[in-house]
């Protein structure tokens, strides 16, 4: 069975120019469906463009944590008219991002309560971003919970079981995790991942980002989501990693269907 890349992207100015080999290699690569995630107006649009151009390829549209302070109404007003395009799967990726501070705090959480009431509005689930805010994020899901309604991944999710087990206390929220799993150090994320529902966890690569071992310190590329799903497999042979995590995918981005 092929692998569905939940979090790609090839919007970035590193994969940009090998988008088409990286597509016309997909099948032999393993990967059945990719998408394509948005973070500021002009990667959501190229986001949308790549998804329009091929079959395999899905978007999502948002303004990043890193972009808040740029954020403007004319980016909402954008996400809103393409929100019906059928490869559209999701409003992201929106969060909180404390680690790099790249916009004021106060301004990051209002751009994010703004994505997820919009995303709430066009039916649409939400890729979230958080690094170092964790309780600021479980704080404003809790208050915005009306919002939800459509569900929500936390993307390169790198907090340990007792946050797995606060957010799946207010919402039944869908975990991605990446490359980073496949770092040294990781038994005690074989021991996090344990504490996540088979029926709650994604794939991702964050490529050019979060490039698994044995190529960690390189680009990352959609293919290398094998070394995430085999590091997963590995550690809990029981399981059969890939056909659970497309099943969820497909589950949260209902519209990975069409
Ligand atoms: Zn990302």
């Amino acid at each position: 069975m092929r692998i569905i890349d939940t979090h790609a992207h090839l919007n970035d100015e590193r994969l940009y120019s090998s988008v088409s080999d990286i597509v016309s290699n997909m099948e032999s690569d393993g990967l059945s469906k990719i998408i394509n995630v948005g973070y500021c107006q002009q990667s959501s649009e190229t986001s949308v463009k790549l998804a329009n151009t091929y079959k395999s390829i899905y978007c999502s549209v948002g303004i990043h944590p890193h972009d808040a302070s740029n954020a403007h109404t004319s980016n909402y007003d954008y996400f809103s008219s393409v929100a019906t395009n059928p490869k559209l799967v999701a409003i992201g990726e929106i969060g909180l991002d404390y680690y790099y501070n790249h916009s004021e705090r106060a301004v990051q959480k209002r751009v994010f309560v703004e994505q997820l009431e919009l995303a709430s509005a066009l039916k649409l689930p939400v890729i979230i971003h958080l690094r170092d805010a964790f309780e600021d994020m479980l704080k404003l899901l809790k208050t915005n919970l009306h919002y939800l309604n459509n569900g929500l991944v936390l993307h390169c999710f790198s907090g340990d079981s007792d946050m797995v087990h606060q957010f799946l206390n207010i919402y039944p929220v869908y975990f991605s995790v990446g490359g980073a799993i496949t770092f040294k150090n990781n038994l005690d994320k074989k021991d996090v991942l344990s504490h996540i529902p088979i029926d709650s966890l994604l794939l991702e690569t964050d490529c050019p980002y979060m490039t698994p071992v044995p190529f960690r310190g390189t680009t990352n590329y959609p293919k290398y989501i094998n070394f995430v799903a085999s590091k997963l497999q590995e550690w809990f042979p029981e399981r059969n990693i890939i056909s659970e995590t497309n099943a969820n995918a497909l589950r949260l981005f209902t519209k990975l269907n069409n």
